[in-house]
């Protein structure tokens, strides 16, 4: 791929939106007219410009709260089944025009189109048609209380959600939270992340192609500290879903603890992937391939710190080395391309920083050998594993969210479980081992809110997702989820006259 059909392609997205010039923020159920300060978006293939879009001031803010909170309410007071049937619709919608959203990922953050075009879209229609389901299935109790009274319980929604999204994952991190509020009757306000603006846009004005009543969904770009704190300060929005990293999230925490708003957060991760000498070496090394390295390893739950039992680590280290052999590191937009460039210069820049601090760590740098073919522009970085490097190093500490893994060595179970859980996060965990009583010690022992055995990143939109410590606070996919998205009214009604002078019972 040349940089040439890269600005075809990125000619080929322009047209996907009206007009000319700067992308507009959807709002109350169309493209936005008003215009301002403008962002632009880099393809990180070519380091060039990709498009420009309309930076949300506070009153486009403003407008979008206010169109969400009028819409939430004709929206839940309709039939829930009316809006599962609707959510479906989207759901089918995304998957027909998953070439657009695929490409708009691809060229916005340097995602593979293998991965965009497939696993995002079916991720993130299945997400939309997961929640159709669960729109007529919310329901309160019938609470036995004191003679006089009958007292129900009923879900109602916060109203308007603001939902933060960052880039690693556009698509599907946007249909994460806009799916479960829609489908509790909320009202959303999305602010993706400044790097990765256009696949969002696009969903809205998909979901409202597919029937999606005006004003529901609203996006709204701009950089986290003006548009997104006006999202978060704004008086109409009563619930702030976040996903991003553990600093930002803190910060959010802190503005909507003063301002007493609902907050879920969803944050960074340093997960640990545990491998035992029973266990099955080229699959647990394929699985640290995947999660290390997919995406660049920019995902929340990469499992960048490995512990692997000493008799077997040049083992390990070896089926890796193969596993890795078989990515091809190239241009995103190559449909045979595993592993493209990171979003940004600056997260390139970031990354470089780690890389020469292991160096400085006396430890053994092993640069793992793709297939190249990336182009001589654009934010690569190789595939890299540092084996023994000194304890207590910020690698194993930070969140670097880049293809770097850790290898250590471990004696025994207790050993490998102390170290696993010598972390700050608790996003995730793996598990490879044979025995399955070790598989259940070590599920209840590990402080993580996902732990998968013999598997990494297994998802799906009925289980609960979460981090724990500072990956996060709340839930978000599964049922668990409702209670994160609704408020519950008690209601009490009189079934007698009173006796008491008093007033009623208590
Ligand atoms: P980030 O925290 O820099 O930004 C996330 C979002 O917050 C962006 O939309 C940004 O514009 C906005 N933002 C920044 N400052 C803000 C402020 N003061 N007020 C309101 N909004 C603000 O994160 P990022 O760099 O976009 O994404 C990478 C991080 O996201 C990593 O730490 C990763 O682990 C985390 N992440 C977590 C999950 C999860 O499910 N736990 C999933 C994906 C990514």
């Amino acid at each position: 791929m040349s940089d040439t059909q890269h600005v075809s392609a990125a000619r080929a997205l322009r047209r996907l939106f009206p007009g000319e010039g700067p992308l507009r923020n959807w709002v109350d159920g169309g493209w936005s007219d008003r215009h301002g300060e403008e962002l632009e978006s880099i393809d990180p293939t070519t380091g060039r410009p990709l498009l420009t879009v309309t930076v949300a001031d506070e009153g486009e803010v403003d407008r979008a709260a206010a169109s969400a909170s009028a819409a939430s309410r004709a929206w839940w007071r309709g039939d829930g089944q009316d809006r599962g049937r609707i959510l479906r619709a989207v759901a089918d919608a995304i998957r027909s025009r998953g070439a657009d959203l695929g490409l708009a990922d691809t060229l916005d953050v340097g995602r593979p189109i293998r991965d965009t075009r497939t696993r995002d879209v079916e991720r993130a229609a299945r997400l939309f048609e997961f929640w159709a389901g669960v729109t007529d299935r919310i329901r309160g109790a019938n609470i036995p209380v004191q003679p006089g009274f009958a007292n129900v319980t009923q879900y109602e929604p916060y109203g308007v959600v603001g939902a933060i999204a960052p880039w690693n994952y556009p698509l599907t991190n946007a249909a994460t939270k806009v799916a479960p509020a829609l489908a509790t009757g909320n009202g959303v306000v999305l602010k993706p992340a400044e790097e990765s603006p256009v696949s969002a846009l696009l969903l809205a004005s998909v979901a409202s192609d597919a029937g999606l009543p005006s004003g529901l969904l609203n996006v709204v770009n701009g950089p986290g500290e003006t548009t997104g704190d006006h999202v978060v300060r704004h008086e109409g929005i009563e619930k702030i879903a976040f996903t991003g990293s553990t600093t930002v999230g803190r910060a959010i925490a802190s503005a909507a603890g003063a301002l007493l708003k609902s907050v879920s957060l969803e944050l960074g991760g340093k997960s640990p992937t545990m491998v035992f000498a029973d266990a099955d070496i080229p699959r647990a090394a394929s699985a640290v391939a995947l999660s290390g390295f997919n995406n660049q390893g920019q995902t929340c739950t990469a499992g960048t710190r490995v512990y692997v039992e000493g008799p077997v680590l040049d083992e390990f280290l070896d089926a890796l080395r193969a596993q890795v052999a078989r990515l091809r590191v190239g241009d995103p937009l190559d449909p045979e391309t595993h592993v493209g460039p990171l979003v940004s210069a600056a997260q390139h820049a970031r990354v470089q920083d780690y890389l020469a601090l292991g160096d400085r760590q006396s430890a053994q740098r092993v640069e793992l050998a793709p297939i190249r073919a990336h182009p001589d522009t654009g934010y690569f970085v190789a595939p890299t594993v540092f084996v023994h490097l000194d304890p207590g190093n910020r690698i194993d500490r930070e969140e670097i969210f880049g293809p770097v893994v850790s290898l250590h060595a471990f004696d025994d179970e207790e050993e490998a479980l102390t170290a696993a859980n010598d972390t700050a996060y608790g996003l995730s965990a793996s598990v490879w081992t044979q025995s399955l009583p070790r598989a259940h010690r070590l599920s209840r022992d590990l402080r993580a809110g996902l732990v998968w055995v013999n598997a990494v990143h297994a998802l799906h939109p009925g289980s609960p997702y979460g981090g724990y410590k500072q990956s996060g606070v709340g839930l978000e996919m599964g049922l668990e989820a409702i209670p994160q998205l609704m408020k519950v009214k008690s209601v009490w009604t009189a079934t007698e006259p009173w006796a008491s002078p008093w007033g009623p019972p208590e």
